[in-house]
C-alpha cells in the first residue's frame, strides 16, 4: 500500500535545512521566470535569499490567483464540537493536562450554535474537535453531520486521524473536506511537542492523509503549525507531502493553511518566531510553486495581514470564528483552543473582500456534487 512515509524517509531535515541556506538570488531568479516549476522552486522561493524578492513574488502571486481562481474569497466558519482531548499537545488550551471545564455539544446546542452561523450566512462550515475517541468519536460525527448536513451546502471536519473505514463512513455521510495538519515534520523533537496520547504516534499521523484520500474525500487539508520548528523546513516538507498526495490521489482538491502559534492557556511560548513578512514570503511560494493548490487564511491573524492577504494568493477564509465548543451561543465562556486575533464580523470580512475588488463567495458546492459510495465507487467507475 502506498504511503507518504516512504517519500518522507528519503529527506533528512538537516539536508533541506543546509538546501535551503545555500540558494543564491540566481536560484531564485531562475525559479521566478518559470512557467512549470517544482519542488526545487519551492526550495528557492522560501528560502532566506528570496526574502529580497518578496514584491515579485507578491505580484506573480496575484496573478497566478486570480488566472487559477478568479477575484473571489470563499468564506467559512468552524463550528467547535467539544474541547475534550485525550492527548497532551505543549501548544494547545485543550490539553489533556490542562483543568479547564470540558464541553462537547448535544443535539440540541449543535443546531443551537448552527442557527447562529446560519443567520450569519455560513453555507461552508468545518466542524473542530479536540481528540477524545470515546466521547467524540465516528458515532457522534456521523450524528452531527446527519443533523447539519441539510444546512450547510459544505462540511468540512479538522478532528482526531482516523481509519480508512471511517473515512469512508464520513465520505458517504456526506463530508466534504478533511484537514489534517502534522504540526512539525521533525520527527526527533515531535515527541516533545506530544508526549502522550495517541498523537504523539509520529507515522500514524503522517499516513493520515493516505488514508484520506484512499477513501475519495473530495478535499484534502495539511499544514504545520508555525512557530514550533525551523518555518522553512517544516513548509518544504508540507509542500512534499501535497506533491506526493496530488500525484496518489489525483481527483482530491488541495488546501493548505497556515496556523501560526497564538496564545492559549497553558501553552509554550513559539520557538521560533515568524514575521508578517516571513508568512507573505512563504503563502506567495506555495501560489508560484502549484497553482491549483487552495489557500486559507484563519481569524489567527491579525487584521492588517488578513486585509492585505486578500488580492495576493489567498482563496478562502475564516470570518467572526470562535474557537470554544458553545462560542457562538451556547457557552460564550467555554475555554477557546486559541485566541483568535481577528474578531471582525461576517459583514465586516465582506466588506473587506469587496473593498479589495473581490467577491466573498458564501457558497461553491452544492451537496448535488457529493456523489456518495452507492453512485461512485472509489476507483472512479460510476
Ligand atoms: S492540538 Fe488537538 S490533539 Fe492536541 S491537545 Fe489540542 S485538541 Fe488535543
Amino acid at each position: 500500500m502506498n504511503s507518504f512515509i516512504d517519500v518522507f524517509e528519503q529527506y533528512s531535515w538537516d539536508q533541506v535545512r543546509r538546501r535551503l541556506d545555500q540558494v543564491t538570488l540566481q536560484d531564485v531568479e531562475r525559479s521566478l521566470c518559470k512557467q512549470q516549476r517544482s519542488l526545487d522552486d519551492f526550495i528557492n522561493l522560501i528560502s532566506p535569499a528570496a526574502s529580497v524578492k518578496l514584491e515579485t513574488m507578491a505580484k506573480l502571486a496575484q496573478q497566478l490567483t486570480r488566472k487559477r481562481f478568479g477575484k473571489t474569497i470563499q468564506l467559512y466558519a468552524p463550528l467547535y464540537l467539544s474541547n475534550e482531548c485525550q492527548n497532551i499537545c505543549t501548544y494547545c488550551g485543550f490539553s489533556l493536562d490542562n483543568s479547564i471545564k470540558r464541553k462537547t455539544l448535544s443535539d440540541t446546542e449543535l443546531m443551537i450554535e448552527a442557527t447562529v452561523l446560519k443567520s450569519m450566512g455560513v453555507n461552508h462550515v468545518l466542524l473542530v474537535s479536540g481528540e477524545a475517541n470515546k466521547t467524540v468519536g465516528v458515532s457522534y460525527f456521523l450524528n452531527a453531520i446527519k443533523l447539519l448536513r441539510p444546512h450547510f451546502a459544505n462540511i468540512s471536519i479538522e478532528v482526531q486521524p482516523l481509519s480508512e473505514e471511517e473515512y469512508c463512513l464520513l465520505h458517504d455521510a456526506g463530508v466534504n473536506a478533511v484537514l489534517v495538519y502534522q504540526e512539525t515534520y521533525h520527527q526527533e523533537v515531535y515527541k516533545e511537542y506530544h508526549p502522550k496520547g495517541k498523537k504523539s504516534n509520529f507515522n500514524f499521523r503522517l499516513d493520515t492523509p493516505d488514508r484520506v484520500g484512499r477513501a475519495g474525500i473530495h478535499k484534502i487539508g495539511l499544514g504545520v503549525l508555525l512557530g514550533l520548528e525551523d518555518w522553512r523546513v517544516d513548509s518544504f516538507f508540507n509542500a512534499l507531502h501535497i506533491d506526493y498526495l496530488q500525484k496518489q490521489y489525483w481527483k482530491s482538491r488541495f488546501s493548505v493553511s497556515f496556523p501560526r502559534l497564538r496564545p492559549a492557556e497553558g501553552i509554550i511560548e513559539p520557538n521560533f518566531i515568524m514575521s508578517d513578512k516571513d508568512l507573505l514570503q512563504l503563502i506567495c511560494a506555495y501560489r508560484i510553486w502549484n497553482e491549483d493548490l487552495e489557500i486559507s487564511i484563519s481569524t489567527r491573524e491579525n487584521e492588517t495581514f488578513r486585509d492585505h492577504i486578500v488580492s495576493l494568493g489567498a482563496t478562502a477564509m475564516s470570518a467572526a470564528s470562535k474557537t470554544n465548543p458553545g462560542g457562538y451561543a451556547v457557552d460564550k465562556e467555554s475555554l477557546e483552543q486559541f485566541e483568535t486575533s481577528d474578531d471582525r464580523s461576517m459583514e465586516e470580512i465582506k466588506a473587506v473582500i469587496r473593498n479589495a475588488g473581490y467577491d466573498p463567495v458564501m457558497k461553491d458546492w452544492d451537496p448535488v456534487y457529493s456523489r456518495t459510495k452507492s453512485t461512485y465507487d472509489r476507483t472512479g467507475n460510476e
